[in-house]
């Protein structure tokens, strides 16, 4: 098991919201990693954490002792402060994208690798969006973007969109077996990834609605960087397989499932890929990371599973959940799976990826 010699001092900036909330609760007991700043917008900055957050704490456990007196420092103008106390951030803020780009590359200029769950850097060509299961090496991007950024330590690495954190890991191992051709998915997803709860969002209640912002340019096209390649100072993403996709908010609280159409190159048989996904390790087991499960993919033989309540859960929320795998009429074949939004979508897989990036040395 990869064991750094040391605890690293973490900053969360984005404390307060929804995601936020997730990495206090993740980090609050973890082995390497220890939380010594909080941040958010100047709107609560300089108020105890408990304060700022008032009634917006949406997780189902109470906000966890140690930080409710830490006071907030303002993300954007204590800078010095901030990355002078830490050794790396977590960042996840609702902001416009280029104040985030701007303020996440300000923190790696300081010295501070950004850890991030923001869209903002997705496809700077030189930050490495992870899934630590899929496509690890792509860290070692980083030396190039520390170049260009003119720091020594200072780096921005991101992890994908939650909407993909079901189905890429699915195609992921059949891909390099039997090459995945073309996809159609269709994605049904939780109002947590919205940042909200059925308190802030009633609309929600006894509805769907077949519309998320930008989210099908994602889910088409973060697929083909996750599947890139480190050429010279850059990722270069792949250009198949071609990807179809359409999002849909479902009332359901947290857990993105997708229906799933698939073609390939070489049809496996059913058998062979359900063998693939039961056995699949990536580097996040090799490393036998904190936050990585046992066992990332697990097919589900029952009709009806995986479903959101019974499965989301799976592994601490960081496994993800596969079902219904049958011949299609017009694709080679069909299935379900599903991953929890803030858990493996977000927080969860941040904090796995920057184990990976600690195991690997990219944050001494
Ligand atoms: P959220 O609940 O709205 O929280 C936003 C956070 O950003 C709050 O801490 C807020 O601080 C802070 N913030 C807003 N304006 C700021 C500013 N000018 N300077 C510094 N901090 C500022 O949003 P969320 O759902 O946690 O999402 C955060 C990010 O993660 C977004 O980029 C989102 O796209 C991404 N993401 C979310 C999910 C999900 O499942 N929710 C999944 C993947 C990625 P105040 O409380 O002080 O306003």
């Amino acid at each position: 098991m990869a064991n750094p010699t040391r605890k690293f001092k973490v900053g969360v900036v984005g404390a307060t919201g929804m995601v936020g909330q997730r990495f206090l609760c993740l980090l609050s007991e973890h082995p390497w990693f220890d939380v010594v700043v909080l941040a958010a917008s100047a709107r609560s900055a300089n108020k105890t954490y408990e304060n700022a957050i008032g009634n917006k704490w949406c997780m189902d456990t109470p906000i966890p002792e140690k930080y409710k007196q830490m006071v907030i420092a303002d993300a954007e103008n204590d800078i010095d402060k901030i990355t002078s106390m830490v050794d790396f951030v977590f960042c996840a803020v609702n902001m416009p994208k280029d104040q985030i780009k701007e303020l996440e590359e300000k923190y790696a200029k300081h010295e501070c690798p950004v850890v991030s769950n923001n869209s903002a850097h997705r496809f700077t060509d030189d930050v490495p969006m992870v899934v630590p299961e899929l496509n690890a090496e792509h860290i070692n991007i980083i030396p190039s973007q520390r170049k260009r950024l003119g720091t020594k330590r200072g780096f921005i690495a991101v992890k994908s969109n939650c909407s993909l954190q079901s189905y890429v890991p699915a195609l992921f191992p059949l891909h390099e077996k039997f090459g995945v051709k073309d996809v159609l998915v269709c994605t049904y997803q939780a109002i947590s990834g919205a940042g909200k709860t059925f308190e802030t969002w009633p609309e929600m209640i006894d509805n769907v609605i077949p519309y998320i912002g930008g989210e099908e340019e994602k889910s088409e096209k973060e697929p083909l960087k996750l599947w890139g390649k480190i050429e010279g100072d850059k990722i270069v993403s792949a250009d198949k397989p071609n990807f179809t996709a359409q999002c849909i908010r479902v009332p359901v609280s947290n857990g993105h499932l997708g229906a799933v159409f698939v073609n390939f190159e070489n049809k496996p048989s059913v058998d062979e890929a359900i063998e693939i996904w039961n056995n699949f390790k990536g580097r996040a087991q090799e490393l036998e990371l904190p936050s990585a499960p046992k066992k990332f993919l697990n097919y589900f033989t029952e009709p009806d599973r995986p479903q959101i309540k019974s499965e989301r859960e799976l592994e601490n929320g960081m496994a993800v959940s596969i079902g219904r795998l049958r011949e299609d009429t017009q694709y080679d074949y069909k299935f379900v799976c599903l991953s929890h939004n803030t858990l493996r979508g977000a927080a969860g897989g941040a904090v796995l990826l920057a184990e990976l990036l600690a195991a690997e040395g990219y944050l001494d």
